[in-house]
């Protein structure tokens, strides 16, 4: 399926920047929209319906998979999250560039359906790093912070089936990199001749 706008979608092991690094560049890159996705999970903090995620009850959710509500699903950290299917396809369809910040089986599950998504996936420099960052967070307990290294390490095997990889040691130098994925991903032919119709139109090129 081939669609006006991109799909972006960002993977990460916990503690790795994924979240700073998506906001950062939606604050920088207006045409990029993130999406909500609907997940099981309790609001954490200051966390709204609706902005951060569609807090669902696991009957609802479950409705949206029966109705085949959702492009992609997975069971994450013991819960349910979920991309829906419509949010998504009406904005890329119109042409809007969309990031997906989700788990790795959820953006496998994407490159299946979309294969010309963007799949990026961020590491941290190092083990020592992630550990530092996981615990300076202060989120987690100490056996929290072992289980999301275990998982760290089977997620990172994952990272070779991505069409892209950023190491976030400097987060500007991280955020640069993410930049430059998606302006290259605007410079390919198809998407030029999209956007610069009139252009090409007038250089003869079809
Ligand atoms: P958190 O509960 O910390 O916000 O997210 C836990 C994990 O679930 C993160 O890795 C996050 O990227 C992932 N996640 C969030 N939304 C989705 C989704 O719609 N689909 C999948 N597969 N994973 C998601």
């Amino acid at each position: 399926m081939d669609y006006p706008g991109n799909l972006f979608v960002v993977a990460a092991p916990s503690g790795a920047g994924k979240s700073s690094l998506v906001k950062a560049l939606l604050e920088l890159d207006a045409r990029v929209q993130p999406s909500v996705s609907h997940t099981t999970r309790a609001p954490r903090g200051q966390e709204k319906h609706g902005r951060e995620y569609f807090f669902v009850a696991p009957a609802e959710f479950d409705q949206m998979v029966l109705g085949d509500g959702f492009l992609e699903w997975a069971h994450v950290h013991g819960q349910r999250y979920g991309t829906s299917k419509k949010a998504i396809e009406e904005r890329i369809a119109t042409g809007s560039d969309v990031i997906l910040e989700i788990d790795f089986q959820g953006a496998l599950q994407i490159k299946r359906i979309f294969a010309n998504s963007v799949l990026i996936f961020i590491l941290p420099p190092s083990w020592e790093e992630l550990r530092s960052r996981l615990e300076r967070r202060g989120e987690d307990a100490p056996e929290v912070i072992e289980l999301r290294l275990a998982n760290a390490a089977e997620e990172m095997k994952q990272a070779q089936e991505f069409d892209f990889v950023i190491i976030n040691e400097l987060f500007d130098r991280a955020l640069f990199d993410l930049k430059a994925i998606v302006h290259a991903q605007r410079l390919k032919f198809s998407a030029q001749r999209r956007a610069r119709a009139d252009t090409f139109k007038a250089l003869n090129i079809t």
